[in-house]
């Protein structure tokens, strides 16, 4: 935190390296972006003190690029000073509020949670072992930002999330919100904590438009601008569409990022000169006007789409899949929210992911394989996606679990990922777990044995066996710590700890 606000100190814009990347990725990144230290260790060089100037560029975003390589959002001081401003004063943070700072810094939500909250003097809480950690530091926060997908799966088993009652704000974006999800979440909170659905893309400072979401009935709406910015409905023409009627969504005035960063033509094709010298984004983003003046998002007409929340261009995968030795054709498609990658060659998707991995960041490299002899196509010679056939799942040489405490992890795993039998030694990832489904399995063996499993000890430990054996610890170490009374008075109770609902030979 004290080497984002240095390097604005100094008078630079700062690009943010997740050391989690693969280091070819984080080289690109580098140079690419032309950034002229890597701030490991603050170098002595970089000390100048000099007023920020008008224009001047605060961070550089990469997001993925249809071609085959990121692309860098240059996004200026004064347009994240508005938003900071709007955002302090909308969301209504003051010095008594604790933020969690959720997003990786690689995506400009981080900017959202950060800079807003310093401003308002309310406190940042860092998340240590990453943003999957969440439900394990929950006390005390006022104030949640979180990817859409992510709050979906947390309404998904609302009841065994230890909520705090500090609560009060809860913004969500990144992709559309299920209306279902928010019927579920104001049954549980009612008004009692507020609820907002923020849109935009990383090229207009973090969001252009927010809605409250009030549980009225439908499509949850994206609604209205934010200070000082500015929208359009467009069509083919460029040319305003009336409400009701679908159209290209198109955002000018704070907040519109200077442009991509050395893409001239690219910047041109997206960044349209406007009215008075005003710059006008086009979005790419399908939305109409509703009857209420709010925003509906309608979807995407290209490639770009949300895998559990992060922009991912299917073409800059395909791309890479076309570098590996003897893939031939390659397709990706989102299936039930995970990754599908599609060749037409020899290799095996276990090689394949191991050699996407080498350049891509995780979220990125298909998690299922399917080989095909070609790939459909569309009259237009395109791929036609929708005729991808959905990926078999391998057959899996099984180990039965052995003992309750497997038994239980492997009907955990089974239940959450909707696989029906599964074996000491499957793991959670490699049968398509995720980290959404992740607070799932925590939440689903708090239900069972009442215990608070951390959730790095799944990413620790993925296997069925792997899992038991570590709860199987942790209970031993809860029963250590019971006073003899206590530890008798359990053996005494007829139905363990528990009573009638409680696993009681799985403690
Ligand atoms: P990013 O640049 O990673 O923030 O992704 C921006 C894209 O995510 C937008 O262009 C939309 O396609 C999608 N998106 C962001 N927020 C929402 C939202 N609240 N509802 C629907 N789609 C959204």
């Amino acid at each position: 935190m004290a080497a984002l606000l240095a390097v604005w100190r100094a008078g630079a814009a700062y690009l943010p390296l997740d050391p989690d990347y693969p280091a070819e990725r984080l080289a690109f990144l580098v140079e690419d972006s032309g950034a002229s230290y890597v701030l490991d260790t603050v170098p002595d060089s970089l000390q100048r003190a000099e007023p920020v100037p008008h224009g001047a560029a605060a961070y550089v975003i990469y997001t993925s690029g249809s071609t085959g390589t990121p692309k860098g959002v240059v996004v200026g001081h004064d347009g994240l000073a508005a938003r900071v401003t709007w955002m302090r004063q909308a969301y209504g943070l003051h010095p008594g509020d604790r933020v969690v700072q959720f997003a990786s810094l690689s995506f400009d939500t981080h900017a959202e949670e950060i800079y807003p909250a310093l401003a308002a003097g309310a406190r940042v809480e860092l998340l240590p072992d990453g943003g999957v950690t969440l439900p394990d530091h929950l006390a005390g926060v006022t104030v949640l930002d979180l990817p859409t997908a992510y709050w979906h799966a947390l309404v998904d088993q609302i009841g065994e999330v230890p909520w705090p009652d500090t609560l009060r704000l809860v913004i969500l974006g990144g992709e559309q919100v299920h209306e279902a999800a928010v019927a579920r979440w104001r049954e549980h909170f009612g008004d009692r904590v507020r609820l907002v659905n923020t849109y935009g893309p990383t090229e207009t400072t973090i969001i252009a438009t927010t809605a409250e979401l009030d549980g009225s009935p439908g499509r949850p709406p994206i609604g209205v601008p934010v200070g000082g910015t500015r929208v359009l409905v467009l069509d083919e023409h460029g040319e305003p569409v009336p409400p009701g009627v679908p159209g290209e969504l198109c955002v000018t005035g704070a907040g519109v990022a200077q442009g991509y960063l050395n893409r001239p033509a690219l910047t041109a094709e997206r960044f349209a000169p406007g009215p008075g010298g005003s710059r006008v984004y086009r979005t790419g983003d399908r939305v109409r006007w509703r009857n209420d003046g709010q925003l509906e998002f309608l979807g995407r007409d290209d490639d770009q789409v949300k895998v559990r929340g992060f922009r991912v261009e299917l073409g800059e995968i395909e791309a890479r899949l076309l570098t590996c030795p003897g893939v031939g054709q390659a397709a990706v498609a989102v299936r039930d929210g995970v990754l599908v990658g599609y060749v037409v060659g020899t290799p095996e998707g276990e090689d394949l992911a191991r050699l996407l991995g080498a350049t891509l960041p995780a979220y990125m490299v298909p998690s299922l394989w399917v080989r095909l002899d070609a790939l459909p196509l569309n009259r237009n010679g395109k791929i036609d996606r929708a005729a991808l056939p959905a990926p078999q799942a391998a057959p899996r040489e099984r180990v039965a679990p052995r003992g309750d405490a497997e038994q239980l992890v492997a009907d955990v795993f089974g239940e959450v990922l909707g696989i029906e039998e599964i074996g000491a030694f499957d793991d959670f990832f490699a049968l398509g777990g995720h980290s959404l489904l992740a607070t799932r399995v925590i939440a689903r063996i708090r239900a069972l044995v009442e215990l608070d499993v951390p959730i790095r000890v799944l990413f620790a430990h993925s296997t069925v066996a792997g899992l038991a054996a570590s709860i199987e610890e942790a209970l031993i170490a809860e029963l250590a710590e019971l006073s003899d009374d206590e530890a008798e008075g359990l053996v005494r109770t007829p139905q363990g700890p528990q009573g009638p609902q409680g696993n009681g030979e799985a403690r």
